[in-house]
């Protein structure tokens, strides 16, 4: 994937930095070339403020006409933090999909079947939320033994009491 904030393609602003005398040989240099930073056209990547180097701005697609190392170093460890990002993102996405699978076929399983049954059976049959209408789904309170529940993680209530749940946190169990 290539990283965000780094593209070639990308309109940067760049700062020619003045050129200046060598204070020792004489010899007259072109200034750095540095990349201004997206959110302060006043400051460069690497840290500086451009008031205090003397210079001009240019916009530029891309970066690679600076040839300051700190400005080069502060962008890649952008890039690789972006990267970062959207790898854990990905993760945490696969880890969501996975427990999801996981938890689907679990309520497939004879020992979900055996557990919903008797925590229906403790309650008669009746919503341990309202105790007025017949109890139609058993609820997790907590996932935290899921697979191997005590009866006590589990109520059974009906589909009203079910939806008024689930109606704060936007819903996680399906059963
Ligand atoms: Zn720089
Ligand atoms: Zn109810
Ligand atoms: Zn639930």
């Amino acid at each position: 994937m290539r990283p965000a904030g780094n593209g070639q393609d990308r309109m940067h602003y760049l700062w020619q930095a003045a050129s200046y005398t060598h204070p020792v040989t004489g010899a007259r240099l072109r200034g750095k070339i540095h990349v201004l930073r997206h959110d302060d056209l006043a400051r460069t990547v690497c840290g500086r403020q451009i008031t205090a180097l003397g210079g001009h701005t240019f916009a530029q697609h891309g970066v690679e006409h600076s040839s300051c190392q700190g400005c080069q170093n502060s962008l890649a460890a952008d890039a690789r933090r972006v990267e970062a990002m959207a790898q854990w993102r990905i993760k945490q996405e696969e880890d969501d999909r996975e427990w999801w699978r996981r938890y689907e076929a679990y309520l497939q399983t004879p020992q979900w079947q055996l557990r919903r049954r008797r925590v229906l059976e403790r309650a008669d049959f009746r919503c341990e939320g309202c105790r007025q209408a017949p109890a139609t789904q058993v609820h997790h309170l907590t996932y935290k033994r899921l697979g191997h529940e005590m009866l006590f993680d589990l109520v059974a209530v009906c589909d009203a009491c079910h939806e008024a749940i689930h109606r704060p946190q936007g819903g996680v169990c399906t059963t």
